[in-house]
């Protein structure tokens, strides 16, 4: 079990630029609690080295995390130190802004199966439409869907010159979208049984070693429940909004519950909730629509939470038709019912961050 000696020691590979010290005898770092799988340091850095700080908590996490029955680093900052923080949560872990993004945006959901990649990808497609420069992160490890449903499964992403951390992964580019996903590293096919440390540094280092090229927003399919995964995103970057994906149906509310609850305990500010699958349109009766996954869940969930229903997206054929062939609904039917309601939501959105 790791001990707070062995977390001191390994903090000793930590340096300082200007006189090759260690963070240790620099007493830089106070304060090692282990409690596992979580360990929290403070770190109190002298003013001439703030511009060092984005490094050092990046090697702290780093060498902290390398340990086999430790999940979780927290660091804390000394206010009374340091006050250039990106942004910080008091007594919470350093968030730490992704160079070259502006928004992020996670779409989450309780359970799976309820469209929360569609909704992430044909949100992307619909910001990007609006001219703004945007990235789709598909961080579901355990479905990530996004390179089918954008028709680049045949695609291998590129890596920038360089080695080790100074090596940057190239989004693959599709429908004006910088795209990046857990499936490029998976096997088709294949199960993922990753472990809380392994998925934490895969996660940042999809967030930190990605080639992001200056976005108005990335927008993150985040697998679906109140994992790791979650937990170790929201407290790595500043996420500027969630978005909770849920169905109609009542019996799906419990989930979406859970996952509001989660960010709510996470100090994530919430977007408000999208209904999706709210009635099926037949495609010869346009106009009748059927409440085929019963009808309120949405409703229900934002008086609940005092929150917007962004959305209401109604299931149409041509919708799974198109994911299927690789081209999102909202690229290759944008006059749909369902298109148009995304293309709501992004206006939203747009006019929720994006000065006007
Ligand atoms: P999740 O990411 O929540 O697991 P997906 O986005 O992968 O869900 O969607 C599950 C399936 O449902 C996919 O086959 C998708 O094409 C289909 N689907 C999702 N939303 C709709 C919709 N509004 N209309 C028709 N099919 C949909």
């Amino acid at each position: 079990m790791t001990t707070i000696e062995d977390a001191t020691s390994a903090l000793q590979k930590v340096l300082d630029a200007g006189s090759n010290k260690n963070v240790i005898e620099l007493d830089w770092i106070k304060n090692v609690r282990v409690t596992i799988p979580r360990i929290i340091v403070t770190l109190s850095l002298p003013s001439f080295a703030n511009s060092q700080r984005d490094r050092i908590v990046q090697e702290v996490r780093k060498y902290l995390l390398d340990f086999e029955d430790i999940e979780d680093v927290q660091i804390e900052i000394d206010n009374n130190l340091s006050k250039t923080e990106s942004r910080t949560e008091s007594n919470g872990p350093v968030l730490q802004q992704i160079e070259g993004i502006r928004h992020i945006i996670a779409v989450s959901s309780g359970k799976g199966g309820v469209g929360k990649s569609t909704i992430a990808v044909n949100l992307a497609c619909s910001l990007a439409k609006l001219g703004l420069k945007t990235g789709l992160l598909d961080a579901d490890i355990y479905g990530p869907n996004t390179p089918s449903m954008m028709g680049v499964t045949e695609q291998n992403p590129k890596v920038t010159e360089g080695t080790g951390n100074d090596q940057r992964l190239i989004p693959i580019n599709k429908y004006g979208i910088s795209l990046v996903s857990m499936g490029f590293l998976i096997e088709e096919g294949q199960p993922v049984i990753w472990r809380g440390p392994m998925l934490n540094s895969i996660i940042r280092q999809f967030l930190y070693q990605v080639e992001w090229n200056n976005l108005d927003f990335l927008v993150i399919d985040l697998p679906p429940g109140t994992g790791d995964a979650q937990i170790s995103l929201s407290q790595s970057v500043p996420i500027s909004g969630a978005i909770i994906v849920t169905t109609p149906q009542q019996v799906s509310l419990q989930d979406a519950r859970r996952g509001l609850a989660m960010f709510k305990q996470l100090g994530v500010p919430l977007l408000g909730i999208v209904e999706n699958m709210s009635v099926f349109i037949p495609p010869d009766m346009p106009r009748k629509k059927y409440e085929i996954f019963g009808k309120g869940g949405g409703k229900i969930l934002s008086a609940e939470n005092d929150l917007p229903l962004l959305a209401q997206i109604p299931i149409e054929i041509p919708l799974v038709d198109e994911s299927n062939k690789g081209i999102p609904i909202s690229i290759s039917q944008p006059k749909k019912e369902t298109s148009v309601e995304f293309t709501k939501l992004a206006q939203l959105i747009k006019n929720q961050f994006v000065d006007k």
